[in-house]
């Protein structure tokens, strides 16, 4: 595999030097910033602005054991079980140990989260939760409350510079595997690359959504710290995990972002039905419309399946429209947009792609396995999720690993920016033999050079190839042919030179793409997230019913 994507002069590269880079400024990297010793020159990357990211869109809340009823011991045995106990339990002890000191640190900062009648953290419920513990902001807005807040404090920050549309291209380590800094692309401009040279690189760069034709995600997550990473060496785990959001609108906007129905108005009491009208989950699994993720998507696809349609309905048309305007304003306004009457109508709902589970590896400490390179939030792999994720438990995620990878960097000795004349010579070393190769590939393919392909249309393709054979049910025959076809885009884009983004994206996508389908293709056997249609085990939908029969 190529090396670096940037095919340019290292030497010529206009240079920034800062104490601490971090890539992306979703609430993993605004957290971090803000938690990490004032003293240091900090600039955050992203890339399309501060409003583009998962974390500005998150609605239904923060999982933490902060009720009278509740304890960390009942979140760990949720997410344990929800994960179907494969999470590493270290990382899942400490996410639910520190959850509730950060919570506190953000209402000491002025994230407005909702109160009861007592003053104290209003608390929802949500699907596979043993208890209300959801912590929520203007009612199902948290993810733009609790982001604008940080976004805020950020930009108060003398010592904190966000560079707006800068794209990571790829990590730049030397020679004793320390990473030293990364060359960026420009989002808005062709040929306009940038290095930032650091002590520190933390990864907060989020998701790999746009991977998939329908998806809940921000236009940013095309998963390019991921393959920067996988380029870089640094290890990575649980690529196959990824969860599909049971209800969200059919209809994509123009980012091919779907609008998601949170699980918290199943949590309010809202009925799947099919598009007879007949309610189906309770025949599924024995928790009904609130059981785990996995289940009620694979629930859905299959009804879907059974009706030849597009879609199921959500039922929620028995609670009073003033409660579902005061509880979920925004799902409410949106449906209204799209002529939909919560109240009133059915919502026509379809699983779609919503959260990464697998990511760089990372310790307690955030740290990779690469020196001098942090990771957190969603492209980090804590292993607190194990096969499928506790609703809610992302963005809790963000600030207990923000924060630890804050602490361990303010605690590390302060070392050198890296010698630019060494780094040079590294880069250009590298550079030679990942030309020796693109030699290679295009000698034993010569004809691959004559079927010419844009950018744009390989990126289409990578996203159909993984929405067909990798996504909710998968067999060893389609994720083979999938591989086949991005390992060809894979070579096809490695010959190409990286000059605008759709470029960037499209060869970012086609190493994040084969490196989920290989993972999906080791692993034979469904579990969790990951469900293959072609093993002999039952599915956890079949077993549950045939249990309860
Ligand atoms: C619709 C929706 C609803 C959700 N609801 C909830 C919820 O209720 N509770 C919960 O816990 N979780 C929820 N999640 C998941 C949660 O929002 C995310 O897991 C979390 O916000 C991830 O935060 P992050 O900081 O890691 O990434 P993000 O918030 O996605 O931020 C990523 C940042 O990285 C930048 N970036 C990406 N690629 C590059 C690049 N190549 N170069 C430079 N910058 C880059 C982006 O521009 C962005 O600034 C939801 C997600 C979605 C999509």
């Amino acid at each position: 595999m190529q090396r670096y994507l940037f095919g340019g002069s290292f030497s010529d590269l206009p240079r920034e030097d800062c104490d601490v880079v971090i890539v992306g400024a979703g609430l993993a990297g605004l957290y971090t910033a803000l938690q990490l010793d004032p003293s240091f020159k900090i600039v955050i990357l992203n890339k399309f602005g501060l409003d583009q990211s998962n974390s500005m869109y998150a609605q239904g809340g923060i999982a933490a054991a902060v009720a009278e009823d509740d304890s960390p011991d009942l979140h760990f045995d949720d997410s344990m079980a929800a994960g179907s106990n494969m999470c590493n339990q270290d990382a899942l002890r400490v996410l639910v140990d520190e959850g509730p000191e950060n919570i506190r640190i953000l209402q000491d900062w002025g994230v407005p989260f909702d109160l009861d009648r007592q003053g104290r953290l209003a608390v929802g419920q949500e699907g596979a939760h043993s208890r209300k513990r959801i912590i929520h902001s203007h009612g199902d807005a948290t993810g733009l409350h609790m982001t604008s807040r940080l976004v805020d404090l950020v930009k108060a920050r003398p010592n904190i510079r966000v560079d707006d549309n800068w794209t990571l291209v790829d990590l730049v380590v030397d020679d004793a595997d320390t990473v030293a800094g990364v060359i960026t692309l420009n989002s808005l401009a062709a040929d306009d690359f940038r290095f930032y040279r650091a002590r520190v690189v933390v990864l907060a760069a989020g998701g790999i959504g746009q991977l998939y034709l329908h998806s809940t995600n921000a236009r940013p997550a095309t998963g390019d710290a991921l393959a920067a990473s996988i380029r870089a060496g640094a290890a990575t785990s649980d690529l196959e995990f990824i969860q599909f959001h049971p209800t969200a609108l059919p209809e994509p906007d123009e980012n091919g972002r779907c609008f998601l129905i949170s699980e918290a108005v199943r949590g309010e009491g809202a009925i799947l039905r099919s598009i007879h009208g007949e309610a189906f989950m309770e025949k599924a699994h024995p928790q009904g419309n609130l059981a785990p993720r996995d289940v009620v998507s694979q629930a859905i696809f299959r009804q879907m399946l059974k009706d030849d349609s597009d879609f199921v309905y959500l039922d929620i048309t028995h609670q009073p429209a003033e409660f579902l305007q005061r509880r979920f304003p925004m799902i409410y306004e949106t449906c209204l947009q799209r002529g939909l009457d919560m109240a009133k109508d059915f919502l026509p709902v379809t699983p779609v792609q919503h959260y990464f589970m697998g990511g760089v590896d990372t310790d307690l400490h955030a740290r990779t396995t690469l020196k001098n390179l942090f990771a957190c939030g969603e492209v980090a792999h804590t292993g607190i999720y194990g096969a499928n994720r506790l609703a809610s438990n992302s963005l809790l995620e963000c600030l207990v690993y923000g924060r630890r990878a804050a602490q361990s960097i303010n605690g590390a000795p302060v070392c050198e920016l890296s010698d630019l004349a060494a780094l040079a010579a590294v880069f250009a070393r590298t550079q030679a033999l990942d030309s020796a190769r693109r030699a290679t590939t295009l000698a034993a393919n010569l004809r691959m050079t004559a079927v010419e392909s844009t950018a744009a249309e390989d990126r289409q393709q990578i996203r159909q190839m993984m929405t067909r054979y990798c996504g909710i049910l998968r067999s060893k025959e389609g994720l083979q042919t999938a591989l086949h076809g991005l390992e060809a885009i894979h070579q096809r884009r490695e010959l190409a030179t990286i000059h605008s983004l759709t470029e960037l994206e499209a060869a970012q996508m086609a190493v994040t793409g084969r490196a989920i389908v290989k993972a999906a293709l080791r692993r034979r056997h469904s579990v969790g997230a990951h469900y293959r249609m072609d093993e002999s085990r039952p599915s956890p939908v079949q077993s549950e019913s045939r249990r309860r029969k």
